[in-house]
Order: C-alpha cells, then structure tokens, then sequence
C-alpha cells in the first residue's frame, strides 16, 4: 500500500545556519545504512522532512518495510519515520487514500473486539490549503465513519487502537498510520569524530552510542595484557564494535594495544595500592597519542562517578591529567540501571555480561587508593625505568581490526 517514507527530525530543524548540511548529512547517513538492501531508494529534501522513494514509485513490500525500518531505527539524527502513501493536495485525494487502506488497516482489530478506535491527526504544512487542521481532521473522521459504517468505528482521541496522519503539502498530500520512532539527537559525522576507550563491560559500548547521537563517529581503542589476559578480551571487545558500528558508517576502527609489559614495570616498581591509576593513565597517554595521529579529537569514556575505586572523582582528575585531550564522559550522571536498559536496547549487553578478563584487573590491588594526589602518582610513575620507551614499544605495536 505504501510508496515512500517520511522522515522527521527534530533538533536539527533548530540548526539555523548549518542546517542543509546537518539535512545532507543525515541523507548520506540513511543512505548508506540502506546500501546493503536490493531496494533502489531516492532521497529528496522537502522543507523540514527528508522523503524517501522507492524506485518506480513501487510499493513496498512487507519484507522491504521490516528491513528498512531496522536500519532508519540506527540512524542518530532521526526522530520517526512513517510509511506513507502520496495523492494530490486535495481533500478527494485523501478521501481516495483512506478508501484505499482504511479497510486492511482497520480488519484486524475489528475482528477482535468488533469496533475500531481511532483518531485522525492533521497538519497543513501549506498553511494556504481551506480550512483548519481540525476540520480536516474531522472530515477525514467522516469519511472513515462512511466506509466502515456505523457502530464498527468509534474516535478515540487518546487510546486510538489506529492513529492516521494526514499532511497537506505545497503540491500533494500524504497519508500515513504508524509513526515509527526513531534516535533522535544529530547525525554521525555531523561533529568532530572521537576516540572511544572500549573494554568488554557494559559501560563504554554506551559511551560509544552516546556520543555518536551527539554526531561523532567513533573509533575505538581497546587495552589488553596478553598473555595475562586471553585472547578471548579482544576477541569479545570485537563483537561489541560489530554491534557499535551498526549505528555509524564508515565503520569506526578497532585499535587493540597490548599494555602487559608496562604493567610489569609497574608491578615491579611502584607501590602496588597506586596500580590501577596509573594504569589507566598510561591508558590515557596511549589514547592521546593515537588521537594525534589519526586525529580525533576528544577521548570517550565509561566512566561514571564514584562506581568502582579508579572512578572516585579524586583519581578521575588525576587520571585525565595525563592527557591534554578533552575527556567525554557521557555516562557521568547515570546510575547502573539506566546504563544496563541502554545497553540492552543497543544490543550489546548480553556480550557484555559474558564473564572475561579485563585488562585493568592484571596484578589488581586487594585495596587501592580511593583519593590518589597527582603529586604522589607523578612521583610513583617517575621510579618506572623508560617509561616512555615502553610506552612507544606498546604503541608501535598496537593492531588494528
Ligand atoms: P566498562 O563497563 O565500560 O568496562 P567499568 O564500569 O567496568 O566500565 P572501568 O573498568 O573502571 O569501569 O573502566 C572505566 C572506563 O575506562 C571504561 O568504560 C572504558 O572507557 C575505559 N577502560 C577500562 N578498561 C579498558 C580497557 N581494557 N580497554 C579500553 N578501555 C578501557
Ligand atoms: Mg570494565
């Protein structure tokens, strides 16, 4: 019944200046998160919604709409997206439209309860088209009452089991019933592209998402301490990218960095309670290093206040001093259960929670400093013999998936 899609977005109708290119942006986005798909598509921008066409102005089919829905729910930019069909901009028009779909849309729910509750929601996008929203909406009501009959439909202005959309457009008129929610926030690409550090918890593939709907794209750069860790941590962090990049393209890079030589220097050099900060300061220097060369520009992380020892907000500051680089923490304010509902809704928490080794746990201390000052973690890194040679050593030999 459907022949094309329309698109809403939301904060980037506030875009004033930039906004073509946040819109062209998010086609290009849509675009390539549909490439996969046999379906030709056209994208057309049309004052304040992106339409897409299927080729030959054919209808979609069942399969294509399922398909193409589960790609637009991953674009960041988005706001909903609705299936429609396309008539003049006339009232007889609509009336043809409702005629045409009214009946199968409305079959199922009257087989089961023997009357359909429904709304009708209009908007005039030409503000020069007779008559108010409502009037239309009212006359669209009646035309639904004519076709169905009396007693079967009933309008329910808030628990309607069918909701139809109607747009009055400059040159035609649409018609839709579902509207299909979608991300939100601004599309990938649209901001300057990020490092994110990527371990195998629940946390950071969060981060990731977060920061993406903020219109980063990420890469990602995760830490290992083979043969102190298994195989399986990068293999594991892997499949959590695969599940990230699901929602940006290009692809974001997977970085591995093996750090288990500079951990060993730690452990043989420094009191043991200060490990796991300066662990992840090393972290941090690698990251920075990386986001030089490859230029990102902002580190992503998952850290939340006060959640585990290293995240006091004490060895937090002590931690981002080894960088100059601005550290993006998007999960700050959250408590646990926001950031596991996220995850699961993301995809990614059920590889999350299988039980593997983490790179910050190698040598872990039974109790670690809560409140680490900068000048005692500056002097415990200062007895590590060529620090900065090791560093480069765990740098240079980083892989890439
Ligand atoms: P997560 O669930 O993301 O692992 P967490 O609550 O376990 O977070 P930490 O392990 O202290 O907290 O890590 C805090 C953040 O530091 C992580 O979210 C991640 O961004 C980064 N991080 C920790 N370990 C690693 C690692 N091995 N490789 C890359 N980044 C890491
Ligand atoms: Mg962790």
């Amino acid at each position: 019944m459907f022949n094309h899609i329309v698109c809403r977005y939301n904060e980037i109708a506030t875009k004033s200046g930039n906004r073509a290119m946040f819109e062209r942006r998010l086609i290009d986005n849509m675009r390539a998160a549909c490439s996969d798909l046999d379906t030709k598509l056209r994208f057309n921008r049309i004052r304040g919604r992106i339409v897409i066409y299927r080729d030959e102005n054919n209808e979609f089919t069942q399969e294509e709409k399922i398909a193409i829905t589960q790609r637009l729910e991953r674009c960041f930019g988005l706001d909903s997206f609705s299936f429609c069909l396309e008539g003049e901009r006339s009232m007889e028009a609509v009336e043809e439209m409702i005629r045409k779909t009214v009946p199968a849309m409305f079959a199922p729910f009257l087989e089961k309860n023997g009357v359909v509750h429904f709304r009708t929601r209009a908007r005039r996008a030409d503000k020069r088209f007779p008559g108010t929203s409502k009037d239309i909406e009212i006359a669209a009501a009646t035309i639904v009452e004519n076709i169905m009959g009396e007693g079967k439909v009933k309008v329910n202005l808030d628990h309607p089991d069918v909701s139809i959309g109607i747009e009055i457009r400059e040159n035609n008129s649409i018609l839709y019933y579902d509207s299909i929610p979608a991300p939100g926030g601004l599309p990938v690409g649209s901001n300057a592209p990020m490092l994110a550090l990527l371990s195998g918890g629940i946390d950071s593939p969060v981060a990731c998402q977060m920061a993406m709907k903020r219109g980063c794209h990420v890469d990602f750069l995760t830490f290992h301490s083979y043969p102190y860790t298994p195989r399986g941590t990068v293999e594991k962090v892997q499949r959590l990218a695969d599940i990230i990049n699901l929602y940006q393209t290009p692809r974001g890079i997977l970085y591995a960095c093996n750090i288990s030589e500079i951990q060993k220097l730690i452990r043989d050099n420094c009191d043991p309670r200060y490990r796991t900060v300066l662990y992840r300061r090393i972290m941090m220097r690698l990251a920075s290093k990386l986001c030089t060369d490859k230029k990102r520009y902002a580190i992503v992380t998952g850290e939340s206040i006060g959640q585990v020892a290293s995240q006091t907000v004490e060895n937090m500051s002590v931690i981002e001093k080894a960088s100059d680089y601005l550290i993006v923490r998007p999960l700050c304010g959250f408590d646990k259960n926001e950031t596991i509902r996220r995850a699961e809704a993301m995809g990614t928490f059920e590889t999350s929670i299988e039980p593997m080794p983490d790179s910050c746990t190698v040598f872990a201390p039974d109790s670690p400093v809560l409140r680490a000052k900068l000048h005692t973690v500056e002097y415990e890194e200062s007895k590590i013999p060529d620090l900065e040679n090791a560093i480069q050593q765990a740098y240079d030999t980083m892989e890439i998936y």
